[in-house]
């Protein structure tokens, strides 16, 4: 039921925004997921459409797209993509459900250190309202 926690979250604070700027309906919400938050994106848009529907203003539409996860390495200070980094497809898929695991498993391609922060790539964020 975390999507739709989530997707609740997302649509009563989208609807609040409207409704304080008088908005009569809301076209389109653009979404951005992390790489790293674990979300079923196929109960997350059915929850948006079914929860965006329930609210006054109206939310028509719902737009994701997913942010790419980025580290910083404490050892050089670089920054690198998740996707850089060579793990294995199981690591991968543990290190979205549990990003604390990333200090486990990954090491940064440059200096060898484990010692890596997420910077970008978790949570949700709202990105554009499309409202009138
Ligand atoms: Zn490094």
């Amino acid at each position: 039921m975390h999507e739709w926690s989530l997707a609740e979250a997302v649509v009563e604070a989208v609807a609040s925004f409207a409704r304080e700027h008088g908005s009569k309906r809301v076209k389109l919400v653009r979404i951005s997921l992390g790489e790293l938050q674990a979300v079923d994106v196929g109960i997350f848009k059915e929850a948006l459409s079914l929860l965006g529907e329930s609210v006054e203003p109206r939310i028509e539409g719902f737009q994701l797209e997913r942010e790419k996860a980025v580290l910083l390495c404490r050892g050089c200070y670089e920054t690198l993509l998740l996707e850089e980094l060579s793990l294995s497809d199981e690591e991968r898929e543990a290190v979205h459900f549990v990003p604390e695991l990333l200090h486990a498993y990954a090491k940064c391609p440059r200096c060898g250190s484990s010692d890596l922060d997420v910077i970008r790539g978790r949570g949700v964020s709202i990105k554009s309202i499309e409202a009138e």
